[in-house]
């Protein structure tokens, strides 16, 4: 059968709001252009992230009811731990409420002043918990990785050389840990072979630098090698899933990912002196090393997450939906970051709207026109997000503006797809009437955020 079907059926179900255009321009408004500042019961379709958006299985829900909420040693804590183990192989596992609090323990110990820190791409809080510290951030993608229309199987790779060039510039001492992300989200979702992996921890081994993977998105990855490279078609996903974690030294995770849970994220590592400091800092800020800052019962819903995710039916579902949004869009001659990735579409806005310069934030207008057109969230990732300014004030482009459309795990049917397809294609057709537009407010850190917005006057 050629009939992309969704491999489950639903259970219980959420009414989404629908509204009319007058009253989302309101609402725009009243959001200083900012959809991180909507409501969501203003949004109908809501593509702004697929971190904790997941819908979660009846046996993941029963988990929830039959988590062992006990403070320390909970049952759901060990089953959490089993989970993860099975996947990535590593001795300590230790549990934190998302993401960043791994990112950030694990920087503020091994980050700070001069200290420099290589990914592929670093996501956004990577980034911003690097810099926190004082030590800086440094990317290093491959050409084809940061050119949206070039077609290729791994465009989420890091760039080799440039890493050796990175580590002979900086010097071995001022590298306390390579990161590598997988897939690579800032880059547009697009993974990483297994090859680039394994080289690059060749390479990092010549210097004795350790190697950490940022895996929120692992199962996705995994799924890409089997279908893409040779020698891993007939390997099962899990398999595959083990041979990426073993050239790696540890890895931070937000399980809000392919955790499929709505909260949850860990640290994990084989080298036990960074272990115990880590849980040292754990207990400060998070809570004890069997909970980390979550509810026992999210632990129970990760354990049964870290199952489900690496179902090949699933993945196949999941990346083929993403595909075939990015499939409709590319028919209407939308342009998009090409091939489309794991979890999310990529609209190309220096394309898409060529007539508003990168300073004038070209993603930002874009994302407030299709939520105006159809009530769909989504984010900008370009000046707004990595833009910077030079030292007599000039805005410093990264080397792509995108709009991102991330797709929820498991949430929207094939319909939801159709719908926003529609509005997109809708604005796309009457782009020249997009307007550029200027930050009157921002913060210091992770500015888009909570940046507003103004459009610029017609001239
Ligand atoms: C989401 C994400 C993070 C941060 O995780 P949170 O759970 O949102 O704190 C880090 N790295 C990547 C690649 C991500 O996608």
């Amino acid at each position: 059968m050629k009939t992309l079907i969704e491999p489950f059926k639903i259970k219980s179900v959420e009414s989404i709001p629908i509204t009319n255009a007058a009253d989302r321009e309101k609402f725009l408004i009243n959001s200083f252009y900012n959809p991180f500042f909507l409501r969501s019961e203003h949004i109908t379709i809501d593509m702004l992230t697929d971190s904790g958006t997941t819908a979660m299985s009846a046996k993941q829900w029963a988990g929830i009811i039959d988590g062992d909420e006990a403070y320390a040693g909970s049952r759901s804590y060990y089953k959490f731990e089993d989970a993860v183990r099975d996947i990535t192989g590593f001795d300590h596992i230790i549990p934190t409420h998302q993401g960043r609090a791994a990112e950030r323990i694990l920087f503020s110990i091994l980050g700070g002043e001069h200290k420099v820190i290589p990914n592929n791409t670093h996501f956004d809080t990577t980034r911003g918990n690097i810099e926190f510290t004082k030590a800086t951030a440094i990317d290093l993608p491959t050409d084809i990785g940061i050119k949206p229309d070039v077609i290729a199987d791994f465009k989420g790779n890091m760039d080799i050389d440039k890493l050796r060039e990175a580590i002979e510039r900086v010097g071995r001492k001022s590298i306390p840990l390579c990161m590598l992300t997988i897939t690579n989200n800032s880059g547009g979702g697009q993974p990483v072979s297994m090859q680039n992996i394994r080289e690059t921890k060749q390479l990092l081994n010549e210097y004795g630098i350790p190697l950490f993977l940022d895996s929120c998105r692992f199962a996705e990855n995994a799924y890409f090698i089997k279908i893409r490279e040779k020698g891993y078609e007939n390997k099962s996903i899990k398999e595959i899933c083990r041979e990426m974690f073993s050239y790696a030294d540890g890895t931070t995770m937000s399980a809000k990912k392919d955790g499929l849970s709505n909260t949850g994220g860990f640290i994990a590592t084989n080298n036990e002196r960074l272990a115990e400091k880590i849980k040292t800092i754990l207990i400060i800020t998070e809570g004890f090393i069997t909970y980390g800052g979550l509810a026992r019962r999210d632990l129970e819903a990760l354990a049964q997450g870290f199952k489900e995710v690496v179902d090949e039916n699933y993945l196949k579902y999941r990346i083929g939906q993403v595909q075939y949004l990015g499939d409709k869009l590319l028919a209407a001659g939308v342009p998009l970051l090409v091939p489309t990735g794991g979890h999310a579409i990529y609209l190309d806005a220096k394309r898409f709207a060529p007539h508003i310069r990168p300073e004038f934030f070209p993603g930002q207008s874009i994302a407030n026109e299709v939520y105006k057109a159809g009530g769909i969230r989504s984010v900008e990732i370009g000046s707004v997000m990595f833009g910077r300014k030079d030292e007599f004030g000039r805005h410093i482009a990264p080397p792509m503006e995108l709009v991102r459309f991330a797709v929820p795990r498991r949430v929207y049917t094939k319909s939801h797809i159709d719908y926003v397809a529609e509005a997109i294609i809708e604005v796309y057709e009457s782009r020249e009437k997009l307007r550029g537009m200027k930050i009157v407010w921002e913060a210091e850190f992770l500015r888009h955020f909570t940046a507003k917005f103004e459009y610029l006057q017609q001239k």
